[in-house]
């Protein structure tokens, strides 16, 4: 056995690796005895050795092919070359993983001004003969010369034209001309006569075919997708069957199940008397795969049969090409079926209640892009989930929590996002960014009024102003998540992001404020900063403010203790200082935190447990996270400030600048959707490390806007943290992807 070649009753379906995807099913096929007509595999071993030689197919893989076809010949009973009965050939792309800038196929390769006439007698008519080979003529002058399909229609079209206006050309004339017309498309385009000799025209197509996988679009398909050069790209060489032969010959595609609703049942269509890859030719009716029963009844029912077997077999719906030529069925694909997210949640419940998969394997095999699609579409667009559907997701999302480690939490800003987040089936709040709930109408007129404060006794009459509203909201998350975990974070933000910028703003600000422009315009100069998002924010505001810092810990504090009187028990609450950059800063406002919270419980009478953690935003937060960790309780890493202070680069204003570096390919992906992790997640490993090393039982999670993304749930997951918080319409798809994780982590450790 070569390792370049193998014959399609040598491999299997593990063989993915070597023989791709359509390669490896055939291989399936032929061991499972189905009708599938034979052929090799040129295989990815074959692919990296062509390009280590120098794009050529080198005198001993040549040998070898000869040996492949001369065993092709031997099962067929047919000869390459032969102008009595010529072996025809198939080449198509058979891939490893999916990229669609490949090659796709080359159709009836072995014909020529010979042979064409041996296809004439075994097909019965000089039409099939001229009609096949005209086609092969053009997919080789597409595929291995990159001549423009148009080229070839548009010609075809004029004599075609030219032919109904005269009247003079038969069917036959016309096929004929088309073939000579082609031929001089190839010698004019490029200088050398359509090959004749087989071989020849063998390894030029596979040469070409194989060389897609290094081509410009490739590359970048393959850079963008972190697709590794090494995976490589095989191909099949099939005996070539028929679909246009007669009338009692066909060519389908067929799904086992819907693959746009799910429905359970065949679902396809199929052209009489047609050939794959030749569309713009193809006159004939498309017909839906039902119909076939009345066309072919014995070939339908035998396929309806193996359909059901193959999905059986391969344990999930299958997308399925088949051929029947002059009444004979012929296999020549199956592969798991493309799927809408609405068919992916049906099938995966329907194939477990069907006990052909288990719960595990119907989890890992649905994606969470698909989920997170399902709930965009039911919540953006008011198109709520049909009831089927609805509870077809229910019972995946209870599946995935069986399988989840990892817990999953959400991004809040006010109680109403706290209940969404719930249904949403999030295990807490990993994040309520406590700013926004100033910002509602008459709310951001009394936090202007705290920031304008002159004296003490101004800031203290104004917190007093503000204290019952957060308390009041804080109060209402709690009894939303009852015993979950809720993490409110301290004011982050500028203050200066609150105040007015144009002078029409001002000016109404300071009618509503009873306050003269002048002193306003005045007091917003001051507290101008020129880069904010670096200046006067998060735990820096808690040092200069420290009465907002108690402020807010008091309303957290008692807040949670009336809605823990409320309920059976105490909530799980903890405050988390945002934008720390040292550990000295991080106790002084822990010390705030601690001091308002033992006021509050004298006060109030009553304790209850609660956790100062802070976030890891800052670079340098990440490098000292040994010595914060010896005084913090927890971490989130929030990845959207890492991410902009490791780049340099800003989350808000660069969006074209990462754009034109994706293209030009300079990034992989935009870092602010998926978590740099060769970068940025380098130094998240690390300091999540050294936080452990310091305080072993460290709680540890991701709050950026990363952790709804199916790729850095899967790091975090790696690296062990505890949790993701995510923005809620996120949390489902998040909730898969980190049982998809686990089950991953699962199978290495087998
Ligand atoms: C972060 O920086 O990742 C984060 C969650 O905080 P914010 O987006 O509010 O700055
Ligand atoms: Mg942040």
């Amino acid at each position: 056995m070569s390792e370049f070649l193998y014959s399609f009753n040598e491999g299997s379906r593990n063989m993915k690796g070597l023989l791709g995807e359509k390669g490896a099913n055939l291989a399936e096929m032929t061991a499972m005895g189905l009708p599938v007509p034979f052929g090799f595999v040129v295989t990815t071993e074959a692919c990296r050795k062509f390009f280590r030689d120098g794009n050529t197919i080198v005198e001993s893989v040549m040998e070898q092919l000869h040996e492949k076809i001369q065993e092709l010949e031997e099962v067929t009973g047919k000869k390459f070359g032969s102008g009595e009965n010529p072996l025809l050939v198939s080449v198509r792309t058979s891939s490893v993983v999916n990229i669609p800038t490949m090659a796709d196929t080359v159709l009836n390769l072995g014909l020529n001004d010979k042979t064409v006439s041996g296809l004439a007698k075994l097909g019965g008519s000089n039409e099939f003969a001229l009609d096949s080979y005209s086609r092969f003529i053009r997919m080789y002058g597409s595929v291995v010369k990159k001549i423009p399909q148009a080229v070839f229609v548009s010609t075809y079209e004029k004599l075609k034209s030219k032919e109904s206006l005269k009247t003079q050309y038969s069917e036959e004339e016309l096929l004929y001309r088309t073939v000579e017309e082609y031929k001089k498309i190839i010698l004019r385009k490029t200088g050398k006569p359509f090959p004749q000799e087989p071989y020849l025209q063998l390894k030029e197509v596979i040469s070409a075919m194989l060389g897609y996988w290094n081509s410009y679009a490739t590359m970048t398909y393959r850079e963008f997708h972190e697709i590794s050069r090494d995976i490589g790209v095989a191909l099949v060489v099939q005996a070539m069957v028929f679909g246009n032969l007669d009338d009692d010959s066909c060519i389908g595609t067929v799904f086992t199940r819907d693959p746009r609703t799910g429905l359970k049942g065949t679902c396809g269509r199929f052209i009489v008397k047609a050939q794959g890859g030749d569309l713009p030719f193809a006159d004939s009716v498309v017909r839906s795969i039902e119909e076939m029963e009345d066309f072919f009844p014995d070939v339908y029912r035998q396929f309806i049969k193996i359909a059901a077997l193959l999905e059986k077999h391969y344990r999930d719906m299958q997308e399925i090409e088949f051929t029947v030529e002059s009444g004979k069925l012929y296999m020549l694909q199956t592969k798991k079926g493309r799927r809408s997210p609405e068919a992916a949640i049906k099938i995966a419940v329907e194939l477990v209640e069907e006990k052909i998969v288990d719960r595990k394997t119907a989890v890992a095999g649905i994606k969470s892009a698909d989920v997170d699609k399902l709930i965009v579409d039911a919540f953006h667009m008011e198109a709520k989930m049909r009831p089927e559907v609805a509870d077809n997701f229910r019972t995946i999302m209870t599946w995935v929590d069986e399988f989840r480690v990892m817990g999953v939490r959400a991004n809040i800003d006010t109680p109403e996002d706290a209940g969404l987040a719930l249904q949403m089936g999030a295990d807490g709040i990993g994040l309520c960014r406590s700013e926004h709930m100033f910002f509602g109408e008459e709310r951001i007129y009394d936090f202007i009024r705290l920031i304008m404060a002159e004296s003490d006794r101004e800031r203290s009459r104004a917190l007093e102003v503000l204290r019952p509203y957060q308390t009041e909201d804080f109060r209402k998350i709690f009894l939303i998540m009852e015993d979950r975990p809720v993490t409110i974070r301290l004011l982050d933000p500028s203050l200066h992001k609150f105040m007015p910028k144009s002078e029409e703003e001002i000016r109404q600000l300071a009618g509503k404020l009873h306050m003269s422009e002048k002193k306003l315009a005045a007091k917003i100069k001051v507290m101008h900063e020129e880069n904010p998002l670096m200046g006067k924010r998060g735990a820096r505001l808690a040092v200069s403010y420290p009465d907002i810092a108690r402020m807010q810990t008091e309303a957290i504090i008692t807040a949670a203790i009336e809605a823990g009187r409320e309920m059976d028990g105490m909530p799980d609450v903890s405050v988390m200082i945002p934008f720390v950059s040292t550990a000295r800063e991080f106790s002084k406002v822990r010390s705030i935190v601690d001091e308002a919270a033992a006021a509050c419980f004298e006060k109030m009478g009553e304790t209850l447990d609660y956790s100062v953690g802070t976030m890891i935003e800052t670079p340098r937060a990440a490098l000292m996270s040994d010595k914060i960790a010896e005084r913090a309780d927890f971490f989130s890493f929030g990845t959207n400030d890492l991410t902009e202070l490791v780049y340099g680069l800003s989350r808000s204003d660069t969006e074209n600048l990462v754009e034109d570096y994706v293209k030009k390919d300079l990034l992989d992906r935009n870092p602010f959707y998926s978590l740099d992790q060769r970068g940025v997640g380098k130094l998240i490993s690390m300091a999540a490390s050294d936080g452990r090393k310091a305080r072993p039982k460290l709680k540890m999670g991701l709050c950026g806007d990363h952790g709804g993304d199916a790729e850095t749930i899967k790091f975090c997951r790696d690296i062990e943290l505890n949790f993701v918080s995510c923005s809620t319409l996120r949390i489902p798809g998040a909730r898969l992807a980190a049982a998809q994780a686990a089950i991953d982590a699962s199978v290495k450790n087998d």
